[in-house]
This record gives structure tokens, sequence and C-alpha cells, in this order.
């Protein structure tokens, strides 16, 4: 089987079951890529779906997620690679087009740190993405924090009030004291930047997550996002520790518009795809996989449901916390 990109009659109907009444219909996605296919650098999943990943071609795909809805948001581009540029060039022009959007630039480890401060001001973007595939020594799974977010960027951060979305890495992710301490380190010697944990403190195995989220509890400028998590417990572990305040919705459009999820399995985790394996296989019923945008919604709102959250702290996480994170209310 291949990978796909289509809207079908069961995501529609999935989507009124068990989505809409909870997804406010203001919502702010904490975490999405704009791009044209070339930006990748290499042949990737999602060259099923655009070839250009505008503002506009974005909007026009969450109605797929959630219709009706109205979707700003902070964006950043694909490019982790000696042609980065061109990726924040398209993003800076695409995503602040449009009032209440923001974006982040992508920083590789190498930038001159005032060339960094002088291109992402110039450009007008709110913060900086980083990535540990930006390293030229492969591979890059083990890499430390500040191989791929030096302190020399972070220092330039704290002074400009930056956001910064980070992807960590190491095999057991929050719950490695190297990761642990850097983050803290940072959070604490840098207070004026805002430290966005991507995927759930990438909780892609809640159990990381959960074993280690207290460490953060007295730091008051770190915030989670829920994009491409699509189990709750690493949700319900960030919203009882850091509080409803800290954690953000996140797509990671184009991420989210492929269909499978993600699953815990031992000290891993797994990606399990529409084309992972014959999925008639496994069941007689036969499985049918449901966008990852959408299992991630359904897992957030069994997470805010057990932990009977208000109206507004639900409201928060959709849409007030990530605009109050960048300064705007
Ligand atoms: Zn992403």
């Amino acid at each position: 089987m291949n990978i796909t990109w289509e809207l079908r009659d069961y995501d529609q109907e999935f989507f009124h079951r068990e989505l809409d009444s909870f997804v406010p219909p203001k919502v702010f996605d904490a975490h999405a890529h704009l791009y044209r296919i070339g930006h990748w650098g290499y042949p990737h999943a999602v060259s099923a779906g655009p070839e250009n990943a505008t503002l506009d071609e974005f909007n026009r795909q969450m109605e797929w997620i959630m219709p009706g809805r109205e979707v700003t948001g902070l964006f950043f581009g694909v490019g982790f690679h000696d042609r980065y540029m061109e990726s924040n060039e398209f993003v800076a022009q695409e995503a602040l087009s449009r009032p209440g959007n923001f974006a982040e630039m992508l920083v590789p480890p190498e930038l001159d740190p005032e060339q960094m401060r002088e291109t992402a001001k110039r450009m007008g973007f709110h913060g900086l993405k980083v990535y540990h595939t930006f390293l030229k020594q492969k591979p890059t799974w083990n890499a430390e924090i500040p191989q791929y977010l030096t302190e020399e960027h972070i220092r330039v951060a704290h002074e400009e009030n930056f956001s910064i979305t980070l992807h960590m890495v190491k095999e057991r992710a929050l719950a490695d004291p190297e990761n642990l301490h850097w983050i803290r380190h940072y959070c604490k010697n840098y207070p004026g930047i805002k430290l966005i944990l991507a995927h759930a403190a990438r909780g892609f195995n809640a159990f990381h997550t959960t074993e280690a989220i207290e460490h953060l509890r007295d730091l008051d400028n770190v915030w989670c996002d829920v994009s491409a998590v699509t189990e709750a417990p690493a949700m319900e572990a960030i919203l009882t520790t850091l509080g409803p305040k800290r954690l953000l919705w996140g797509s990671d459009y184009p991420l989210s518009h492929l269909r499978g999820r993600c699953i815990a399995m031992g000290d891993q985790f797994v990606w399990l795809y529409e084309n992972t394996l014959d999925w008639k296989t496994i069941s007689h019923t036969g499985i049918q996989p449901y966008f990852i945008g959408h299992e991630s919604l359904r897992s957030l709102k069994h997470a805010v449901r057990t932990l009977r959250l208000t109206d507004t702290e639900v409201e928060g996480i959709f849409y007030t916390n990530g605009r109050e994170m960048m300064g705007v209310r």
C-alpha cells in the first residue's frame, strides 16, 4: 500500500462524532511546517501531498482535520541542511503575510550568533527552530542538546526574548540526565528564552516524559507542544505537573495528514503508518488508519476529560496559551 493524501468519508464521520464538540472555534497551531517540496532535501513521504505548502494551502488543508476552525500559528520550514535559508525565506514570506501568525528561523549550530540575530530580526522571525540533523556527523540520534542548540545561540535568544522549538533526541528523551541538565541550565540561566519542548517533550514513548517531567516543575519559561503525539499519558503528565497553561496544541503539519500512530514499545517507540504493514493481515475486520492529526486530537481529548479541565483551560491549550507565550492576547 502506498502513502495516500486524501480526505475520506470516515475521517469526516469521525471528526463529527468525536472531535467537533471538543475543538474550539479559534486555534493557534504552535508547531507547523510550511515548505516547497524541494526544501526537504530528500524524498519525503509527504511528497504525496501539496508541492507548495503555502499559508493558504495550510489553511485549506486544516479544513480536513478541523473543518470550520480559524487557524493561525507558529510556523517553520523543513530545510535542515546547507540550503536552509531558502526554507527560511519561504516561511518568512508566507507565515508573516497575514496577522496573527508567527515564525521561527531554522538555525544550524555553526551559524555566527550575531549574524543569526541580525538575520532573524531583519526577516521578522520571532524565534528559532533547531534540529539534530543539521549536524554533519551521522547518525545524530544521540546528539547532546548543546551540539545542535548552542549556548551562544541561547544567549542571543535570551536577549531577544525568542521562542525556541526543541525536538530533543537520545533514546530516553526527557528521562536522559544530560538532556534534563541542559534544559534546566538554559531555562534557569537565560530567563528571556521561551523554550518549547516539541512532541510532549518528545514523549513518543510517553513513559520518558511521565518519568522526568517533575524536574521541570519549577521552570516558568518552558512549554510543551503535543504535535504528532498520539497517546495521552505524556499530555496528562505535562498538564498535571506543569499545569494546563504550558501545553500547546500543534499539528506538526504536514505529518498531521499522514495516517497512522506512534506507540510506545518497550523503552522505545514505533511509528506505524498506513504503508508500514498490510493491515488486513492483522485484523479480519480491516483496520482503517486515521490521520495522525485526528489520533492526536483524540488523545488530547482523553487527557483533558480524565483531568476534568475547564473549557477555558481547553481554549488555552488550543489558542490562548500559545498567543500569550508569543506576547499577544
Ligand atoms: Zn515538526
